[in-house]
């Protein structure tokens, strides 16, 4: 679109008349006019009144190789060419799936050697909560069909993956969720550890909470277990160590599938291609999306563990689910040629022995010490900051969400995009982030934080 033909302020007036936003209060929205994105290269977005932004959120947790990639153009342009779409339904398929699906199994944890594609997290959440309850049914145990969750989790907003996710605004709004999904606790130990709890002690007071569930409901009435190896959108909540290893020990001693939703996590943001190897996990299900393509095309990969794949083929019959662009062909070709360029780059191994713990370092180094920051937590190049008004007692001030929405804004208008989860700043970048990106950032942070204080200070 040619935006010179409008001026940003029809751009915005033309954009709240016809075009409804994702999370958005379109009330708020048509009074102050949507931020105009209009070009991306690197690691800078730039806004129409021409302001360069670092992106710290890559899009959407996507854009892990930064924006401007003419290889990923021309790998689309080139597959349009030479074969636009064609279904992979009726025994059909295309090569592009067909090779992107064989580099995924050799990056795949060694048990992940099938994948269902899709065009979202949502869908592949929706497909893998179907499949789990299929594969029960098949190995004749239908009645197993709960599947636990937790609170804070976000698993996508269609139906199903409203229902499968933990944020309670969104239930409300289901007008009724998919039946037989429970939720337990986050492993969250910054509001949820106990005075004195050591983090050890927390992680497996979290991850027992998954038991009490089981046993509540009946083992043999339990099909799944799902999490993100790292809450993402629920505010960057990084479990103990302790957490995962319990989780796994429990539902191998209940016959409980796990799900892992690597949406955020997959494809290096941990400093592994999967966080499943960074928290050492063994799922039968990893829900993938947003970074397998770098967010330059709409494509998800649920993979399949051999367990549930192999009992799909020997008991045979339709499982009757699928979508129209499943495996689309411009997609995979874009994914293939993305995860080339991550392994070319190296970029997963800079995100864990350098980009990764340089962030850490310079976020506890640089904010930790600052009045308003409660915490600074990071794994790879995925980080959060938690704002309080009390750094000893972790009190929040009022009304909640207000003190990091000021922070976030100061950081936007500073050049720096974040995000905000109630009173948490998230951050997750692209991976192309090297060591003089970090200390822009920090620059930029410390900076907001100071306006922020400057403000809330007198409300202390
Ligand atoms: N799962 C997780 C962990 C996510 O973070 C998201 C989106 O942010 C989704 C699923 C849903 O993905 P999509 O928005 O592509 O449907």
């Amino acid at each position: 679109m040619n935006i010179q033909k409008y001026s940003l302020a029809e751009l915005q007036r033309i954009d709240s008349t016809h075009f409804l936003h994702p999370f958005t209060d379109h009330k708020d929205l048509r009074a102050k006019g949507a931020r105009m994105i209009v070009r991306g290269e690197g690691p800078f977005i730039y806004d129409a009144e021409g302001n360069e932004i670092l992106d710290g959120m890559a899009g959407l947790w996507c854009l892990n190789v930064g924006y401007g990639r003419e290889e990923l153009a021309d790998a689309a342009s080139a597959q349009m060419r030479e074969l636009p779409f064609y279904n992979s339904f009726f025994k059909c398929t295309t090569p592009a799936p067909v090779q992107l699906s064989a580099k995924l199994a050799e990056l795949a944890p060694p048990n992940m050697n099938q994948v269902f594609y899709g065009s979202s997290g949502s869908e592949a959440n929706d497909t893998a909560l179907r499949l789990v309850r299929h594969y029960w049914a098949l190995e004749g145990k239908p009645e197993k069909n709960i599947v636990i969750s937790r609170n804070y989790g976000y698993h996508g907003s269609t139906i199903a993956g409203a229902s499968l996710g933990g944020m309670p605004d969104m239930h409300k709004q289901l007008g009724g969720a998919v039946p037989n999904i429970v939720h337990v606790m986050a492993p969250y130990a910054f509001d949820l550890a106990l005075p004195g709890e050591s983090d050890h002690d927390f992680g497996l007071r979290a991850a027992r909470a998954v038991e009490d569930a089981i046993l509540a409901a009946g083992a043999d009435k339990v099909a799944a277990f799902i999490g993100e190896p790292v809450m993402g959108a629920g505010g960057v909540k990084i479990p103990p160590a302790s957490y995962w290893p319990e989780v796994q020990r429990i539902c191998e001693k209940y016959d409980i599938l796990l799900m892992l939703d690597e949406v955020i996590t997959g494809y290096g943001r941990t400093g592994e291609w999967f966080a499943a190897t960074t928290f050492g996990i063994k799922a039968d299900t990893i829900t993938t999306a947003k970074a397998l393509t770098s967010g330059y095309q709409p494509l998800s990969a649920l993979f399949v563990g051999d367990r549930i794949a192999e009992t799909l083929v020997e008991k045979g019959g339709e499982f009757y689910h699928g979508y129209t662009y499943a495996g689309h062909p411009v997609c995979c070709a874009v994914a293939i040629k993305n995860l080339e360029i991550i392994e070319s780059e190296g970029l997963v191994e800079r995100v864990r022995s350098e980009t990764g713990p340089y962030l850490s370092e310079q976020l506890g180094k640089r904010l930790g010490g600052h009045p308003l920051v409660g915490e600074t937590r990071s794994v790879g190049l995925m980080a959060a900051i938690e704002i309080v008004k009390d750094k000893k007692t972790r009190a929040r001030f009022q009304p909640g969400g207000s003190a990091a929405t000021l922070v976030r804004d100061h950081a936007i208008a500073g050049g720096l995009m974040v995000r905000v989860v109630d009173d948490t700043i998230i951050m997750a970048p692209p991976l192309i982030w090297t060591w003089e990106t970090i200390d822009l950032a920090c620059d930029r942070l410390v900076a907001a934080l100071d306006l922020a204080e400057a403000t809330l200070a007198s409300k202390r």
